[in-house]
């Protein structure tokens, strides 16, 4: 089977298309800046070079329209007609409480996601117009929804709840839902599938360490608790993300900088993290190497970072009591080895070292700790895009 995975931004849309069978990406690429002027396809098939084209898209049916010319072009596709996508697998951010599962997607999915709007107001309208603009091109082409929330609907009440007033929760849905679900659930199995073992006889902790990064715990196969919360900003320190901070912040700034709410809320999302801390680069690339040029505000911002997640680290186990994987993924996770070292040296409680010679690997799957540890730390590569198309193939098989 064909599948066409689109995960659309407000200004962008990002595509693979992938062989089932094989699970190879035939082609992949990137629609940049969707009703802006001079906006862009990138298209990449798998045996060809890489292909840049400026073309006016005003909206997101012109940039489906445009995948689609490039999937089929004579010389550069590696399809020679629409008739050959067979289903296509939708990135949708926020499912709320409605769904804890992927789904085929139609009249009465559409305004449940629609429904979950004001939780994701950025990424869900996106979303749809994603949808409405395939539907439109590729009418009778079975469509899947994939949620990054719904892996962590298994979540108790314990682990969902905030401390404030119940109502808010029956009225409102203020609740943690959690985010990155297709990589948590993802990076999980595959950890299980590499050690030989079923995931269900397992404690996992995932931590998904990438521009956004989140943490989860995983037992007996389900989500048990998550880092993000309501919204992507709850958590671990992140690119340019705060994470967790002292709610009391927010008006103190908007007093102290004479701002609206807002305007804080936009600093914590897009001005803080390791940018913020570092004043560096949200990039823990330039950061590594301002670290090792001396620069003590990167210093300052690599050791934050990794103490975030080890507190988390250490309770989450306390959450599963107990733990037996530790999986790193995603940008940071698969290739900083000095983010790793330095969360390293806060679990050696847990009898995990992790070997500095393997910690040099990046991107592939292997096992860090000694043989023999009690808790195996692990890196596993997360490909969000591939557990799209399995969980379009499932549900339209
Ligand atoms: P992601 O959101 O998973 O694509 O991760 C993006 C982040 O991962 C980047 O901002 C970098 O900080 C980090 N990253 C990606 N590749 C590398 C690499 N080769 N070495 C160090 N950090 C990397």
């Amino acid at each position: 089977m064909n599948v066409l995975v689109i995960n659309c931004g407000s200004s962008s849309l990002k595509y693979q298309f992938i062989n089932s069978d094989t699970e190879e990406v035939m082609a992949k690429g990137l629609c940049e800046r969707i009703g802006i002027e001079n906006s862009q396809i990138t298209y990449q098939p798998k045996d060809g070079d890489k292909d840049i084209t400026l073309v006016d898209m005003p909206d997101h049916t012109k940039a489906v329209e445009m995948v689609i010319k490039k999937l089929t072009d004579p010389e550069i596709g590696v399809v020679s007609s629409l008739d050959e996508i067979d289903a296509v697998g939708h990135r949708i951010v926020h499912g709320g409480e409605k769904f804890a599962t992927s789904v085929i997607i139609d009249d009465e999915v559409m305004k449940a996601i629609e429904e979950c709007n004001d939780l994701a107001p950025l990424h869900n309208p996106a979303n749809l117009i994603g949808i409405n603009s395939c539907k439109a091109l590729m009418p009778g082409v079975p469509m899947v929804a994939v949620f990054d929330t719904a892996f962590h609907q298994t979540m108790p009440p314990k682990a969902f709840l905030y401390g404030v007033p119940y109502d808010y929760y029956e009225k409102f849905k203020v609740r943690r839902y959690g985010f990155h679900g297709t990589s948590h659930d993802f990076v999980s199995a595959e950890a299980a599938k590499f050690l030989g073992k079923d995931r269900k006889d397992l404690k996992i902790i995932v931590c998904h360490l990438g521009n956004g990064a989140s943490i989860s715990a995983v037992k007996n196969g389900q989500s048990v608790d998550t880092s993000m919360g309501l919204t992507p900003l709850e958590g671990l320190i992140m690119g340019t993300r705060s994470g967790d901070l002292d709610p009391a912040i927010v008006t103190f700034l908007a007093q102290k900088l004479n701002v609206p709410t807002d305007e804080v809320i936009n600093i914590l999302n897009k001005k803080s993290g390791v940018l913020g801390l570092s004043k560096v680069s949200s990039d823990f690339r330039d950061i590594e190497k301002a670290y090792n040029e001396g620069n003590e505000l990167a210093k300052i911002a690599l050791e934050t970072y990794s103490y975030r997640v080890a507190k988390y680290i250490g309770s989450y186990v306390a959450a599963m009591n107990g733990v037996d994987v530790i999986a790193y993924t995603a940008g940071v996770g698969e290739n900083t080895a000095i983010v790793r070292a330095m969360i390293a040296e806060y679990l050696k409680y847990l009898g995990t070292n992790i070997d500095p010679e393997k910690n040099k690997i990046r991107g592939e799957i292997v096992e860090l700790s000694d043989p023999g540890s009690k808790v195996v730390t692990m890196i596993v590569p997360t490909n969000e895009e591939l557990a799209i198309c399995r969980e379009t193939v499932r549900l339209v098989k």
